[in-house]
């Protein structure tokens, strides 16, 4: 009987496309060897009574918003793996410099610090980066690029629909699985409502703040992309949808022939615009009120979401500033310790199949990304990446326990049921009851083409 290094003992697994499966589950050298019966192993993890997951795949994620890019490289990424969260997406940030300038030392962040495995996703804002696509393909298997159609005043630019088009031919250049990510508000829209909001609501509640990012401005620059996005025959994937009308949008350029994948955050899924927790959950697009949450739900049981993920922004509450209310609070929240939970809790309570999450969360990002099989499933041959989950263990959110770098959550207080007990990176278990117990050894993971 061939002994393995690792061995996941009497869980249920739940593998995407297949269903739940009772088996234990052999890893060696970094990579699952075997599903089956009674397998052994030098370490032994009984996971009788859990369900074993694929690691969680978290295509949003900014990094370096607060700390630098390095710091929270490591401390974020604590915080995701503790939540079973182990390969990201980041939204790298440059406003204004080429990406060879930086792409080294984020690089080198991600393979020195981090606890998570990740792939970039950079953030384009000028002409020069935009020639640059096939560049950083080549020397860096980046495959996908984000475009904001609005920015946000004072963080990031907006594009305009002819820069939005050439990116996306560029995009479409080097190759049919390369992926063209959009931050979909048309910026007009949001401009006048914010403008309107400052002087009809110089005070005003967390509800207040949706109507300074209409669902109509995110569904107008829902359908102006997929129609740029259908010209230049890209793969247009919506980050973060937020409302009803954003989900119509995507149904109407879907029909209309688009490439379209859409994802929505666990943010949106587990809090509404009368949230207790306020300014806390203050971020852009903005939480909705309980209508467009049900959509979102809804969207997620019918299947016209794909992927979920998190648009974590960290901060510490000083610099979030709830107190600072309506206009001063600043968008962003940690979301990735929460992330798991959140979407277990409230897709039970929602009544969503359990492997329908898991897909959303592990496959549909992973073959997105072109990194599937490697990651989202549990197969021989695949990554040893796992999460075990105690489906029906309750714990309240406390900031300090989720170990990132945030003295707050948009969850804090609430408890949540269905939390990781322990995870599984590269065939070592580095998270543990609530500890880290290894040291960080994610990679940036280059692509290539399929
Ligand atoms: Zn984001």
């Amino acid at each position: 009987m061939t002994k393995h290094d690792l061995v996941v003992r009497n869980g249920t697994l739940v593998i995407p496309g297949i269903g739940s499966v009772a088996a234990d589950v052999a890893m060696a050298d970094g990579k699952i060897v075997a599903l089956g019966k009674n397998l052994v192993g030098d370490e032994v993890y009984d996971a009788s009574g859990k369900i074993v997951l694929p690691g969680i795949f978290d295509p949003h994620v900014h990094i370096g918003n607060e700390m630098s890019f390095e710091e929270e490289a490591e401390s974020e990424t604590r915080a995701a793996v503790l939540g079973g969260v182990t390969t990201i997406g980041i939204f790298i940030r440059s406003l204004e410099d080429s990406y060879f300038k930086h792409l080294p030392s984020f690089r080198a962040a991600m393979d020195q610090r981090a606890y998570v495995d990740s792939i970039f996703h950079p953030q384009l804002f000028t002409d020069q980066q935009i020639d640059e696509i096939p560049g950083y393909t080549r020397e860096y298997g980046i495959r996908s690029y984000k475009f904001y159609m609005s920015g946000m005043p004072g963080i990031v630019k907006s594009v305009s629909d002819d820069v939005l088009l050439r990116g996306f031919q560029n995009v479409a250049s080097i190759g049919a699985d390369a992926v063209a990510c959009v931050h979909c508000e048309t910026g007009y829209l949001v401009a006048r409502a914010r403008a309107e909001l400052t002087v009809n609501k110089p005070q005003g509640t967390l509800a207040d703040w949706e109507s300074a990012h209409p669902a109509d401005a995110e569904a107008l620059a829902i359908r102006t992309a997929a129609y740029l996005a259908k010209v230049a025959g890209v793969h247009l994937y919506v980050v973060h949808v937020s409302s009803q009308q954003g989900i119509a949008a995507v149904k109407l350029a879907r029909a209309d022939g688009t490439w379209l994948t859409a994802e929505t955050i666990t943010p949106f899924l587990g809090i509404s615009s009368d949230d207790v927790n306020g300014f806390l959950a203050k971020m852009v697009p903005p939480v909705r009120s309980p209508e467009h949450r049900a959509a979102l739900w809804q969207a997620v049981r019918d299947g016209t979401l794909d992927t979920v993920g998190t648009d974590n922004t960290s901060r510490r509450r000083a610099s979030k500033n709830p107190q600072g209310g309506l206009h001063g609070a600043r968008p962003g929240h940690p979301s990735l310790g929460t992330h798991l939970p959140v979407l277990l809790h409230h897709g039970r309570l929602q009544g969503i199949p359990l492997e329908r999450l898991v897909d959303m969360a592990t496959r549909k990002p992973a073959q997105t990304y072109g990194l599937y099989p490697h990651k989202g499933t549990i197969a021989p041959g695949s990554d040893a990446d796992l999460v075990v989950v105690d489906h029906d263990l309750e714990r309240v959110v406390r900031p300090a326990e989720l170990r990132g770098m945030s003295d707050f959550s948009p969850f804090e207080g609430k408890t949540l049921r269905g939390w990781p007990v322990a995870t599984i990176k590269g065939g070592r278990i580095v998270a543990r009851d609530g500890e880290i117990i290894a040291p960080p050894s994610g990679r940036y993971l280059p692509r290539t083409a399929p």
